[in-house]
């Protein structure tokens, strides 16, 4: 379904953008790869899907890197045609007590990253007219939970930037799309987990049953596979008309 397009998944050295680019590769895309950490072992899942890969370590609080980034995917791949902005952080404290440069790496992170690259691909994107945006959101994009106002913030305002674009380019092949997952259980995650058994005293075990029956109906984690799934479905000619939606995947979070 992809074969001969070039998928740019931000973050993609772990955890859901890994999932997101292996799915994107499985249909044939060629991926640019971005992040931090190890990216020869994500470089090589991918490449043994027989497409083209690519790596750019650009820091995504810094508009001048993701600039970089971005001509790097031109240069190297032909522009972007499905842009992935996935790349996250997490930071967890009262308001009151939030480390002002947490604050500003989060919303750097989450939210101005997601700008910048947008702005860079669209217009390669609009001469192919055709393009798919899909910001990797939250449920946290829809609903808020006490302790995580900076991301509360940056995934409400990458909602409200997806609707945005989404209207500029309703009239052209350039869809724009959230996707708002609940609990999934990767490295962002496990640090939660493992921060609530060290201040409960409790097994890792526990702590992770108790993070899911507090918001997430299911009881279960929701999968990088699933969500690249999805974003495989918003790729597709079916997905045309699927313009500025935030689609949670969350075992029910949000209905509660
Ligand atoms: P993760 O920690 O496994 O992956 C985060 C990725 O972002 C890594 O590749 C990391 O290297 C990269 N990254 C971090 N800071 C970066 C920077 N400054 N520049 C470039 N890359 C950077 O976490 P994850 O859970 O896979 O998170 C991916 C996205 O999914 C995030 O936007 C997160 O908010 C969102 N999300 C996660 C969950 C969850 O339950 N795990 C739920 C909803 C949304």
């Amino acid at each position: 379904m992809l074969k001969g397009k070039t998928a740019l998944v931000t973050g993609s050295t772990s955890g859901i953008g890994l999932g997101v680019a292996l799915c994107l590769a499985r249909q044939g895309a060629n991926i640019v790869l971005n992040g931090f950490g190890d990216s020869e072992g994500p470089k090589a899942q991918v490449a043994a899907l027989g497409v083209k890969v690519g790596y750019h370590g650009a820091d995504m609080s810094k508009p001048g890197e993701i600039a970089q980034m971005m001509s790097y995917a031109t240069e190297q791949f032909g522009g972007v045609d499905v842009l992935v902005n996935n790349a996250g952080i997490q930071h967890v404290a009262n308001v009151e007590d939030f480390p002002v440069e947490k604050w500003d790496a989060i919303i750097a992170i989450n939210l101005s990253s997601a700008f910048h690259t947008t702005r860079l691909a669209i217009p390669g994107m609009r001469a192919k007219n055709w393009g798919r945006v899909i910001n990797i959101a939250s449920v946290h994009g829809l609903v808020a939970s006490a302790q995580k106002s900076a991301y509360v913030a940056a995934k409400h305002g990458i909602v409200g930037f997806t609707k945005a674009a989404a209207l500029e380019n309703a009239k052209t092949g350039i869809t724009v799309n959230a996707i708002c997952p609940g609990w999934v259980l990767t490295s962002l995650v496990q640090k939660q987990i493992d921060d609530r058994a060290a201040r409960e005293n409790i097994a890792v075990d526990v702590a992770k049953r108790e993070l899911l029956a507090e918001k997430q109906p299911s009881l279960q984690f929701v999968t990088p596979e699933q969500l690249g799934e999805l974003a495989l479905f918003l790729c597709s000619p079916a997905a045309d008309n699927v313009r500025g939606v935030a689609w949670n995947v969350d075992g029910g979070w949000a209905a509660q």
